[in-house]
């Protein structure tokens, strides 16, 4: 999932024309051959069942059309017993407040139900034993909240949005097209639909949806239908054949144009497709930003680096309103319509189809592994093209993840406390500690490792334990050091330094000044200045304070701690352009998302400048009303940050401006008091 939309998109090409847009169909045939549902050895979340199918049948024709705002379904749901005893009841989740169930049958039995809490128990009318497969059929509707759009906080797990209306919200806009979707992570799937809700238990899925003539519904896997009803009705019928966790399901419907193109993966032909608002899809076949050619280039790239796409098909649907960026959902990643074509955002949801979708997250605990290896992956896709935006994307995850450290909480990322299972250091951190885990063990090495948890884990699940001991059993050592001191414990280093020369000997004191986190065991280059040339020296820093003697023979000026940025930590008072090296300027100019945002007394501005020259960065109120000028001055290239109080400003929206020599650029911040 995206949670921090990283750049607004600046430009959605409009065209009535979208004569590109292909229709072709695409045929199911199954590609895994494996069991349905494995856990693997370390899931610790068993239960007494497992799920081995789910075929659910949802009829959002009234919805759709305006005459109810709920819908109904049916849902099948087959498994088998994990545990030895024989198994006379099943628990499902099911929330009460979004779903009524109606009944309940095996073949032509009705079953007897009870509703606790969440938790839908169904007693089945003969025990089951072993390897037999039980199949229970749920009749639900999703309760009715008596008006579209409704209130976000009224919206979970189905929301339905009808073109024309204004949402209702601190975020309150026109609603372009009527729609309807499903968002789950992490745990809404049972706000529609009965399942067993936990990312361990995967299990194959079809899903079919009801929508009216001129709908588009897409969902997990494979079209295996699209019946013309002839009541003015199409069903749309999906069917995956991989195993999805139910946080991962999903079904989507609008008026879409589909643009769709191959790409040979291998040999293998893999379907990749953007259903678009028609108005986008000019966008999508040739847009400047990200297209339809650049999303197969990016699955091309991680194909190479971390093996063949995993899946049938992958697709992107388009929504607006969205409460977030993206989201993941295997084979048919949701995005926000606003971060459709933004590479970045495409990049993040397309890299969590191997991360998190194939291997998935045994646990909320260990959501790192979805958006730490999806975030490292993002700025991976940067490097692909350029060593420079690469290092510009790993500064801003840094600085990001300092300024949530400095004013919010300070916390492991294993485990994450209530409020962070998607805080910034399980997508900026976690994204470090894999660059800096690839810069200690080198290239060829990390790749091993990541091809390594790959076949090991593939359509199953891994908890945190499964990856640090693929790290073990690749690199022939133990790397319970690194991964206890980045992911187990929390914080980071805060280095300085001192040094003296005698003759041809350099003593170089490192401390370590940090408070709340633990002494780093670390190794570290060292740059050594001499005569305007720098020696690069490497040493293992791992005390409180340390002091290294170095051969050094010439008269040295200064001494540069991690010249190379290759550790996520902070080095007061060192500059890098006091010693005469280049500061490297960005190659492209943006403004970022503010953060926190929404903001209540204090946010933050970023920006980055790939030239000097006058810059003025202002506030506008949401009617282009001139507000408060941040900057107004000349600004060197590099990147740049700016506070802003919101103290005396009122709730709403607000609208950031920046003007540089090569454009302007605005994005959009939320006060909320
Ligand atoms: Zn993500």
């Amino acid at each position: 999932m995206k949670v921090v939309r990283s750049l607004p998109v600046l430009l959605l090409a409009w065209s009535a024309a979208f004569a590109a847009v292909a229709t072709s169909r695409v045929n199911a045939t199954l590609h895994y051959t494996g069991p349905a549902a494995v856990l693997s050895a370390s899931d610790i979340a068993l239960h007494a069942y497992n799920v081995v199918n789910y075929d659910l049948h949802m009829d959002w024709y009234d919805a759709l059309s305006g005459k109810a705002h709920g819908f109904s379904g049916k849902m099948e749901v087959s498994f088998v017993p994990s545990l030895s005893n024989p198994l006379d009841s099943i628990h499902l989740d099911c929330n009460p407040a979004y779903l009524h169930v109606d009944s309940v049958f095996s073949g032509v039995a009705r079953l007897g139900t009870s509703l606790s809490g969440e938790k839908l128990t169904i007693f089945l009318s003969a025990p089951l034993i072993g390897i037999d497969t039980g199949t229970v059929v749920i009749y639900y509707h999703e309760t009715d909240p008596g008006i579209a759009p409704a209130p976000d906080s009224l919206q979970r797990g189905f929301y339905l949005y009808y073109a024309g209306e204004n949402t209702v919200g601190p975020n309150s806009t026109e609603v372009p097209a009527t729609v309807a979707y499903t968002m789950s992570e992490p745990s809404d799937a049972r706000d529609w639909m009965p399942c067993y809700d936990k990312p361990s238990d995967k299990a194959l899925c079809e899903i079919s949806v009801r929508v009216p003539d001129g709908y588009t519904a897409a969902s997990n896997g494979l079209l295996v239908g699209d019946v013309n009803n002839g009541d003015g009705s199409v069903t749309f019928s999906w069917k995956e054949s991989y195993p999805v966790a139910t946080y991962l399901m999903c079904a989507t419907a609008a008026h879409y144009a589909l643009i769709q193109k191959n790409a040979n993966i291998g040999g293998r032909q893999i379907p990749v497709q953007y259903y678009v608002y028609p108005q986008d899809s000019l966008q999508a076949v040739d847009g400047s930003g990200c297209n339809i050619d650049s999303v197969i280039s990016m699955i091309k790239f991680y194909s190479s680096i971390y093996g063949p796409y995993p899946f049938e098909k992958y697709g992107m649907t388009g929504v607006e309103p969205f409460q977030y960026g993206g989201m993941e959902h295997q084979t048919i990643t949701t995005l926000n319509r606003s971060d459709e074509f933004n590479r970045r955002d495409v990049a993040h949801e397309l890299a969590h189809q191997w991360w998190g979708d194939m291997v998935t997250l045994g646990t909320w605990k260990d959501i790192w592994l979805n958006e730490g290896f999806a975030t490292y992956s993002e700025a991976m896709q940067l490097q692909h093209d350029s060593q420079r935006d690469f290092e510009n994307e790993m500064d801003f995850y840094a600085s990001q993840f300092f300024v949530e450290d400095s004013t919010q909480l300070r916390y492991a990322i294993y485990a994450p406390p209530p409020g962070y299972i998607f805080g910034l250091a399980e997508y900026y951190k976690a994204a470090w500690v894999l660059n800096m885990l690839r810069n200690i063990v080198g290239d060829s090495t990390y790749f091993s490792v990541m091809r390594r948890y790959r076949a090991d884990y593939q359509y199953r699940n891994a908890v945190t334990a499964d990856f640090v001991n693929v790290a073990d059993t690749v690199t022939h050592s133990d790397m319970s050091w690194f991964f206890d001191e980045w992911i187990f414990d929390a914080g980071y280093p805060v280095y300085t330094k001192s040094f003296e020369q005698d003759g041809d000997s350099l003593a170089l004191t490192i401390r370590q000044t940090q408070s709340n986190a633990p002494v780093f065991r670390m190794p570290m280059e060292v740059g050594v200045w001499s005569g305007g040339r720098m020696t690069l020296e490497t040493v293992l820093d791992s005390l409180q304070s340390q002091t290294f003697s170095i051969y050094f023979p010439a008269r040295v000026d200064s001494v540069i701690l991690d010249p190379n940025n290759e550790i996520l930590a902070r080095y007061p008072g060192q500059s890098l352009t006091s010693v005469g090296q280049v500061n490297v300027a960005p190659a492209t100019y943006a403004l970022l998302q503010n953060y926190p945002n929404p903001f209540n007394d204090r946010t933050e501005v970023v920006y980055r400048l790939p030239e000097s020259g006058m810059v003025s960065l202002e506030l506008y109120d949401i009617l282009g009303q001139r507000i408060e000028t941040l900057v107004n001055s000349f600004q060197t290239s590099g990147t740049h940050t700016v506070a802003l109080s919101g103290a005396a400003l009122a709730s709403g929206v607000y609208l950031c401006r920046l003007v540089a020599p090569g454009g302007r650029l605005t994005t959009k911040l939320v006060l909320e008091k």
